[in-house]
């Protein structure tokens, strides 16, 4: 017997369409939800080691950044609320948004981010210890651990 005469007999001899059809086991699902809902066992180990560690706060510098960048998200959607407002709202305004609230400007000026061009933003997106003590500015207040 040649080479290829052989082989074309193994080829027929292992041809899966003469194999009988294999079906899934009867309980497949049920041996599967069985392994999902084991490895949802698992996660509590997680959650408890989750639960004993001590939660640390974001660093400063980030914390600025996000600041910053949900501000300015805001502010793409419409015009952020007039410093009167904010002051009434109870938040502490900033010295520099204390300046413009109580200056002559129209209500457009009064609805402006004055912190996005103050040198705290600036530095404090930079450092965790920046050394900015404005009372009221946001910027100043992420400093303080
Ligand atoms: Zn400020």
């Amino acid at each position: 017997m040649d080479d290829d005469a052989l082989f074309k007999r193994l080829a027929a001899a292992s041809d899966p369409s003469a194999l009988p059809a294999e079906s899934a086991p009867a309980n497949l699902k049920d041996k599967i939800q069985a392994s999902l809902l084991a490895r949802q066992a698992d996660d509590s180990v997680f959650e408890t080691l989750a639960a004993a560690m001590s939660a640390e706060s974001a660093p400063p510098s980030l914390t600025s950044r996000i600041y910053s960048a949900l501000v300015a998200r805001q502010a793409e959607s419409g015009p952020l609320l007039g410093l009167p407002a904010v002051k009434a709202g109870g938040r502490e305004l900033c010295v520099f948004e204390e300046l413009v609230r109580i200056a002559p400007v129209g209500e457009k000026k009064q609805a402006f981010n004055y912190c996005h061009i103050c040198h705290a933003r600036v530095i404090a997106e930079r450092m965790d210890f920046a050394p900015i003590y404005w009372p009221g500015c946001p910027y100043a207040a992420f400093q303080r651990r």
